[in-house]
């Protein structure tokens, strides 16, 4: 069972790293193990000056192969490797990953003592890891590209009365959870006996690099928080939009439309000194924003997922 979530913001700038922002990275903590959404250069980096450990972290999942979303893999696997990591590391993309990673771990005098897994992801699905999933769908970009939604899974709400009448040891509440019964002096207590209605998990959302896209809007629906790109804004929008990108009206858009409760936005162009202007258009459209601050974290308490 999952009790903590929390997110970090190790990259929030789009297209290329300025003194400001480096480009994109967010972590994910869920209990003690970590995923990364991708893995912009300075990834590492901005890892060291968070607390959130680098050994720490599972599996990556890239959602294209634009140089602002993976460049930061071989140098954060390197560090792995020098810091003693013997666990695997999962990583995880979109079509050509295989390829693009394949090569891009084999330049230079490469070596690790971990094993890397990569996995292409085609189509629209998700993976399980039991208690969270991880679903992706395919963006709407200039390549092949993913976005991605952490889905925590939904708990039944365990009754004190309940399980005080039918004697249930603490220790076999986890099981009686995950199997749906147990024995107790012999006794079949099954979960329906010591719960009431459910608990509905956390859904953490990232668009990655994409247009405003009605399939999306679905993907994306009831999420606790959408991280969703926001590259320009109206003074830009031809330009955005011609390179594949949503404005902070289109993320607006995105986030009320699916019926998201919070909007964090990442991928600003390097060119906006200012964001203001992109964030004020995305509050025009749908209240709940927040701009995304170079290493800011947020914990996603399980009180903002309930319905
Ligand atoms: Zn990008
Ligand atoms: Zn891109």
């Amino acid at each position: 069972m999952i009790s903590s979530i929390r997110v970090y913001f190790l990259g929030t700038g789009g297209s290329w790293p300025t003194p400001q922002r480096n480009t994109l990275s967010i972590g994910i903590r869920i209990n003690d193990e970590a995923i990364l959404f991708d893995c912009g250069e300075s990834t590492q980096t901005s890892l060291m000056k968070s607390s959130l450990s680098l050994m720490k972290i599972k599996r990556i999942f890239i959602t294209h192969f634009h140089g602002d979303h993976f460049l930061g893999l071989p140098g954060l696997i390197q560090t792995m490797s020098f810091y003693g990591r013997t666990d695997p590391l999962e990583i995880y993309g979109p079509v050509g990953a295989s390829t693009v990673l394949g090569n891009l771990l084999s330049i230079g005098y490469y070596s690790l003592n971990f094993e890397i897994r990569i996995e292409e992801l085609r189509g629209n699905s998700s993976l399980d890891f039991g208690d969270y999933s991880i679903a992706y769908a395919k963006a709407n970009h200039t390549i092949p590209a993913l976005s991605y939604s952490l889905i925590e899974r939904d708990y039944a709400k365990l009754e004190e009365a309940k399980i005080q009448e039918q004697k249930v040891p603490r220790n076999l509440l986890e099981k009686i959870r995950r199997e749906g019964a147990v024995k107790v002096n012999g006794k079949t207590i099954r979960l329906e006996d010591i719960s009431a209605g459910v608990r509905k998990g956390r859904k953490i959302s990232y668009s990655g690099d994409t247009r405003k896209d009605e399939s999306l809007t679905n993907f994306f629906r009831n999420s606790t928080i959408l991280i969703h790109e926001s590259t320009g804004e109206k003074s830009n929008e031809n330009k955005v939009i011609s390179y594949g990108h949503s404005t902070g009206k289109d993320a607006g858009i995105q986030a009320r439309d699916s019926n998201t409760k919070r909007l964090v936005l990442v991928h600003f162009s390097p060119r906006y000194i200012d964001i203001g202007p992109i964030v004020e258009e995305a509050r025009s459209i749908f209240p709940n924003v927040t701009a995304a601050d170079e290493l800011m974290e947020m914990e996603v308490s399980i009180n903002d997922q309930q319905a």
